[in-house]
């Protein structure tokens, strides 16, 4: 299954380490052809290079749109050389064998990561390239593939370890990742092109992203797993740099996210926000003056599950913040920057990853979110459903003050960002109960209440701080009995979607308590 390497053609984009490959394929006695911008490059390195051009008789034309699509390079990446016919249409039409197509694409991805126009963005969809690598692939009973400078050594070393061949299994490993090359390539140019079209866009999607990092494990150890980078560049944990502490896993990266959605929906301008994660559900966020107060008290809604928590911010980190995040263990910290001081506290936790990115991300973005069942895809659109003051409707007697109003928005916005079914209690801009993922609301309303009044006691409170508080659910109470339970707890107004069958019960019971509440129109699942 070895078969040798006589012939080479190079096309690259990136010519990151083409001149040391194209060298050391000279070296080895391989003949090296190659389109204008590469040629040029090896030709400058003093290494003979014959044109794509002068093989097939065509100029390069059309601004580089036609350079190699042409039967004497098609056919030379495509001939089977054990099919008699084939060899003989080789001799009959001139065609040389071509044994190694080193090809890297037009940079689409980068371009739309610079937010390039459209027409610089259709300009950069490179055909020639995905053809032959998609030709030369096919072929990898004799033809290898290389489509990422990340191979050029493993491609040396495999020549190397079978005097100037490559073996089947090198041939056809290559040709699996050249093909998931060409597959992501095409779906980054129909997903910008969906984006570009917006609204009309249709349903018909691909995904296909560009491997980052093989990670240790999954969700659990015996799962294997990798995190991969969709090419769009937005502000987030996939693009934020890492300072400090171990590789991230799996279950980190998924609870980064998490944690950075839900702060980036409080403007950091307005004031700072803090959110604590756990298991992708917050225990505890807040806003506050500063960072350190707003991580305060989102660390006082529940210190307990905040232990081996991540924690995400609004606004870059600073000493006091970092002073305060240090004294129990965190296992990662995001944050659109860190000052250098606060950095110099993180470097005393070696284990703790701190992470910052040149933003938050963009929480009125409605790109997909994809989810895997049994045989299929699940696209949707980001839950990018935004309430304002103006939309809340008040349903029942009392009118919330407009302090419960914030608390209540407040509320709503970290409801989102909570496993329904979703309760969450807020009181003075601070999460101080958070019920997530229960199959009934009413366990929801529970087992929030009862996590602050654990929490009283830890603290020392008189009484826990859910009295008083305002309280959201992600959706419309089925019946009375869990804003009846919420209202034991203590909470004095409530913001829901409405909607239900029952809603004329829900008001009446919510006018009986003494609460006041507002309907959003809106619900916020998120299972
Ligand atoms: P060079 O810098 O060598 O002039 O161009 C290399 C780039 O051209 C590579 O990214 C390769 O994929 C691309 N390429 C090669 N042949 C063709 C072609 O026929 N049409 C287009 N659009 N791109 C090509």
């Amino acid at each position: 299954d070895l078969y040798p390497l006589r012939r080479a053609l190079l096309s690259v984009s990136d010519k990151t380490g083409l001149l040391e490959l194209g060298k050391a394929l000279a070296d080895r006695g391989v003949e090296l052809l190659s389109t204008g911008g590469s040629a040029k490059a090896l030709r400058d390195a003093g290494l003979t290079v014959r044109d794509v051009s002068d093989v097939t008789g065509f100029p390069e034309m059309m601004d580089g749109r036609v350079k190699t699509l042409h039967p004497k390079v098609h056919g030379g990446l495509l001939a089977l050389r054990d099919n008699d016919a084939h060899v003989a249409a080789m001799e009959e039409h001139e065609i040389g064998g071509i044994d190694l197509l080193v090809v890297n694409l037009y940079p689409f991805e980068a371009a739309l990561a610079r937010g390039a126009e459209y027409d610089e963005m259709i300009e950069n969809i490179d055909i020639g390239g995905p053809a032959m690598i998609r030709a030369a692939a096919k072929n990898h009973g004799f033809v290898t593939t290389i489509v990422d400078v990340e191979d050029y050594d493993a491609l040396l070393a495999e020549l190397d370890a079978n005097d100037g061949q490559t073996s089947f299994g090198f041939r056809q490993l290559m040709a699996q990742v050249a093909y998931a090359r060409t597959g992501a390539y095409d779906a980054a140019v129909s997903n910008w092109m969906a984006d570009a079209i917006g609204e009309a866009a249709p349903r018909r999607r691909s995904f296909a992203g560009q491997i980052k990092q093989t990670l240790r494990y999954g969700e659990n150890p015996h799962q294997s797993a990798a995190f991969y980078t969709d090419g769009t560049n937005r502000p987030g944990v996939a693009t934020a740099v890492q300072h400090q502490g171990k590789e991230l896993s799996y279950n980190n990266i998924n609870d980064t996210d998490a944690a950075f959605e839900l702060v980036a929906e409080f403007d950091p301008a307005a004031s700072a926000a803090v959110a604590i994660i756990k298991h992708a559900n917050p225990c505890g966020v807040a806003k506050g003056a500063t960072l350190l107060e707003a991580y305060e008290k989102a660390f006082d809604c529940d210190r307990t599950s905040a232990f081996g928590g991540i924690v995400a911010l609004n606004q870059p980190l600073d000493a006091e913040t970092a002073k305060a995040i240090v004294e129990i263990f965190t296992e990662v910290v995001i944050a659109p920057g860190a000052s250098d001081e606060a950095k110099e506290i993180f470097a005393a936790k070696k284990n703790l990853r701190l992470l910052t990115t040149e933003g938050l991300p963009n929480v009125l973005d409605k790109s997909n979110t994809v989810r895997q069942v049994a045989g299929g895809f699940l696209v949707q659109d980001k839950d990018a459903g935004f309430i304002g003051m103006d939309d809340l409707k008040v349903v029942t007697k009392k009118a919330p003050t407009q302090e419960q109003m914030e608390d209540l928005l407040f509320a709503w916005k970290v409801g989102k960002h909570v496993k329904s079914n979703a309760i969450v209690y807020v009181k003075d801009g601070a999460t101080v109960g958070v019920g997530a993922g229960q199959m009934s609301r009413v366990d929801s309303a529970l087992i929030a209440a009862k996590k602050a009044e654990r929490m009283a006691e830890t603290i020392g409170l008189e009484q826990p701080l859910t009295i008083g508080s305002a309280v959201a659910s992600d959706a419309f109470f089925p019946f009375p009995d869990g804003l009846m339970e919420a209202a034991a707890a203590g909470a004095t107004c409530v913001i829901q979607p409405g909607g239900s069958m029952r809603d004329n019960e829900v008001i009446a019971a919510a006018d009986e308590a003494g609460l006041a509440m507002v309907f959003t129109g809106m619900r916020h699942f998120r299972h």
